[in-house]
């Protein structure tokens, strides 16, 4: 079912029925200050001296009639009330607009205040000739007991109706323009809702079909609905930019596979060619094929590694370890590549023991990959300082160098996977990603900050264990 009917149905109709409940009460609240009011006069107007006159007759036990032609005779509110004497018999025996009434008149509360205990009795209803009247009748009793008879007073309520008719009328004319009032704001609100609803149901099958480009059109509010048109801009987005990452990727990373392939399949050849010809020839070969080898290796592993990251089965085997020793180690091999390369690395590390609970080939992994991108973004002449502070709790690790830096808008993305803020250069775009996660399983932290165009700094922080020395497997959940 649309929202438009379940709106329709859950609210306009139950503001329907409490309208109808409202108008039906305020019509009948109306209706019973005016019957009200009209009970009111009628028992006003009704007392007169009728009884200080029956007085004189009442215990003579007779006389009732006389007492109440006089009465009819000199009644003051003719004009506003018609009165009647009955006698004892149920018969009009004068009434104050001088018709003499000689047929038997149906009057319910003529037989009504002879019967009860109060000798009155009202009644609302129509006369035989149409007329809708409301009637108040008193009964008179003789001293001894017996029903002398009965005074009668009616008004009209012809008039009353009339009034009553028109205050219906406009009743219903207020009741249909609040329900069209909200009927059409309701609609408004509720199509204010469905449309851009159906705007955003539209992209995302778009989205989910694969087209990446589509946006949902402004909407003017600052809403929730508002928001949620932000959030799928935004998803398309991030997608747009990963599937364009992913490409990149997949790009690069054959690209890096084919280079050191080539290498390998070039010097295979050339050594079949030249048999046992020129054994320097062969020799530089070899080294070549098994380097290019030894690299294509290590990017197998890097993708493995990032395969197990993304799947969460990265596994580290924790022991105690001396965080220290580990970054020593890594150092010291890359010692070769940076006189190679002419890069001077200052090593300026506490000589005391760095202890903690860690992999420590996953850590030397991580102290690799950074060292390695120091070496690659940076040129000859430069420089890369590796520093430690041991505090009490943590130790922290900078390496920073001098390279070309990375741009403003680029450095809060650099730890994301597949991102590369320079394509001049080697490199898949996870190494950074990966390291992340090992630190991030080690509860360390690795944090990069860059001046473009002066150098990188590097900072990894991991936590210090001076207790623990058993050795423990933790998996990455
Ligand atoms: P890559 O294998 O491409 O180097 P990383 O994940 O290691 O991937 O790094 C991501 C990006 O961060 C790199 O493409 C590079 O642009 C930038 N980067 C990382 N380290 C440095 C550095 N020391 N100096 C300059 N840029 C760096």
């Amino acid at each position: 079912m649309s929202i438009t009917k379940r709106w329709f149905i859950n609210v306009a109709s139950i503001f329907f029925a409490i309208l109808i409940a409202v108008s039906v009460g305020v019509f009948f609240l109306i209706r019973a200050y005016y019957y009200g009011a009209a009970e009111m006069q009628v028992k006003e107007l009704s007392y007169g001296e009728v009884s200080s006159i029956f007085a004189l007759y009442g215990a003579k036990n007779s006389g009732f009639e006389e007492a109440a032609r006089q009465y009819v005779d000199n009644y003051q509110n003719k004009d506003k009330l018609a009165v009647w004497t009955i006698n004892s018999k149920g018969r009009v025996i004068v009434s104050s607009n001088g018709f003499t009434i000689r047929e038997a008149v149906d009057m319910p509360d003529y037989n009504e205040a002879i019967s009860n205990e109060e000798h009155s009795a009202m009644w609302v209803g129509k006369l035989p000739s149409g007329e809708k009247i409301m009637a108040y009748t008193c009964a008179y009793y003789y001293e001894n007991g017996t029903l002398a008879g009965a005074i009668r007073y009616m008004v009209s309520m012809d008039a009353v109706d009339e009034q009553l008719s028109v205050f219906a009328a406009l009743i219903i004319i207020v009741s249909l323009f609040c329900f069209a009032a909200l009927f059409l704001s309701g609609m408004v609100f509720v199509r204010s809702i469905v449309n851009p609803v159906k705007d955003i149901g539209a992209t995302a099958k778009k989205i989910a079909g694969g087209d990446l480009n589509a946006s949902i059109d402004s909407y003017p509010y600052n809403d929730e609905i508002g928001e949620l048109c932000n959030t799928i801009n935004d998803m398309a987005d991030k997608l747009s930019e990963s599937d364009r990452l992913k490409n990149d990727f997949i790009s690069t990373v054959s690209h890096e596979l084919r280079t050191p392939l080539t290498a390998i399949k070039g010097w295979g050849e050339t050594l079949q060619q030249i048999g046992d010809s020129d054994p320097g020839m062969t020799s530089r070969g070899m080294d070549i094929i098994i380097s290019e080898s030894t690299r294509l290796n290590e990017m197998v592993e890097e993708l493995l590694d990032f395969s197990r990251m993304s799947g969460g089965r990265m596994k580290l085997n924790k022991e105690k370890t001396d965080y220290l020793a580990e970054l020593d180690e890594v150092v010291f091999a890359f010692r070769d590549r940076t006189l190679r390369e002419g890069i001077e690395v200052n090593y300026n590390v506490p000589a005391d023991p760095a202890p903690g609970m860690a992999d420590p080939s996953r850590l030397r992994q991580v102290f690799i990959n950074i060292l390695d991108n120091a070496v690659k973004y940076s040129e000859q002449g430069g420089k890369i300082n590796v520093s430690a502070q041991i505090s009490t709790e943590y130790l922290e690790i900078t390496i920073a160098d001098s390279g070309v830096g990375i741009a403003p808008e680029d450095l809060p993305h650099v730890k994301e996977k597949f991102y590369k803020a320079n394509n001049t250069i080697r490199g898949s775009g996870i190494g950074l990603a990966v390291c992340d996660e090992i630190i991030r399983l080690h509860d360390g932290q690795l944090d990069i900050d860059s001046v473009y165009g002066q150098g990188t700094t590097v900072r990894v922080i991991l936590p210090l264990d001076v207790n623990s020395n058993s050795k423990e497997n933790t998996e990455n959940e």
